[in-house]
């Protein structure tokens, strides 16, 4: 069993004005068995909550704690936090010129277990990863994100679940750019992942969309850097019959 905490976590962004807060003391504790979704409005603060959780160099952490089973993850590097079971598919995944799917995918395996995966059951694993992903096969030549469409991005990001095999993932997601059978795959490989007891997972949308084919347990209204509300599946719906109007107005 994992436990993912987040304690009164501030985030600042440097700017041309100078530091600018951007999460202004976010709590959430996710355990295994969980599915969280974090929803809000443009600008809010999710993504910036993802890429601090993952360690991007843009963000300074300015107060709080982020802990996965007691560790301190914000002391961590990329790969520690990959090695301590955490997955975190960032929403705009870069560009990785002349590495192929494959070599990124071994990469990552073997930073995420510390040696080398054996050849043989790799190459079976990946293309079953492929298919379960909906890819054909081939796609794994081609270097990663060069030209993949919104879908195989996302086709791409379940593959890596599936293969890495995290303890918590870290899912910001942008279901605008997906066709409703990208949607699918990606709830499906969500779905699969979540289904075990030991996993837990962190969805992160602006759309409810997704959330007719994810059923999360808890629900929490991001707005302003601030978690605004929470409950459970029956938000969303709210959220979606509603919008975020009642909680942007509280909110300034
Ligand atoms: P969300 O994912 O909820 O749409 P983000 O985390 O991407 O929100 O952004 C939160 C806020 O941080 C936005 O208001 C954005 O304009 C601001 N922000 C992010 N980076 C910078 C930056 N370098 N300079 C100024 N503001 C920034
Ligand atoms: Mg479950
Ligand atoms: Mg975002």
């Amino acid at each position: 069993m994992s436990k993912l905490e987040i304690k009164d976590l501030r985030v600042s962004v440097e700017t041309e004005d100078g530091p600018k807060e951007i999460l202004k003391g976010v709590t959430l504790t996710i355990d295994s068995g969980q599915v969280h979704a974090i929803m809000g409005p443009n600008g809010s603060g999710k993504s910036t909550l993802a890429y601090s959780i993952a360690g991007h160099p843009k963000y300074d952490i300015t107060g709080g704690s982020v802990t996965l089973d007691g560790q301190d993850v914000l002391s961590m590097t990329v790969d520690e936090r990959a090695r301590a079971g955490l997955f975190l598919a960032m929403q705009y995944p870069v560009e990785v010129p002349g590495v192929s799917v494959a070599n990124f995918l071994r990469t990552a395996k073997t930073a995420v277990d510390g040696e080398a995966p054996k050849l043989r059951t790799w190459v079976k694993d990946v293309n079953a990863a492929m298919v379960q992903a909906g890819l054909d096969p081939t796609f794994s030549q081609r270097n990663v994100n060069e030209g993949f469409s919104g879908g195989e991005k996302k086709r791409h990001e379940i593959a890596q679940l599936e293969l890495l095999d995290p303890k918590v993932a870290v899912l910001d997601e942008t279901d605008s750019g997906l066709d409703i059978d990208a949607l699918k795959v990606v709830s499906d490989g969500v779905n699969r992942f979540a289904e075990d007891d030991d996993k837990a997972v962190l969805l992160i949308t602006h759309y409810t969309r997704i959330l007719r084919y994810i059923k999360p347990d808890f629900v929490h209204v991001f707005v302003a850097g601030r978690i605004a509300d929470e409950g459970g599946a029956e938000l969303a719906d709210q959220l979606e019959a509603e919008g975020y109007d009642k909680y942007v107005r509280a909110a300034v």
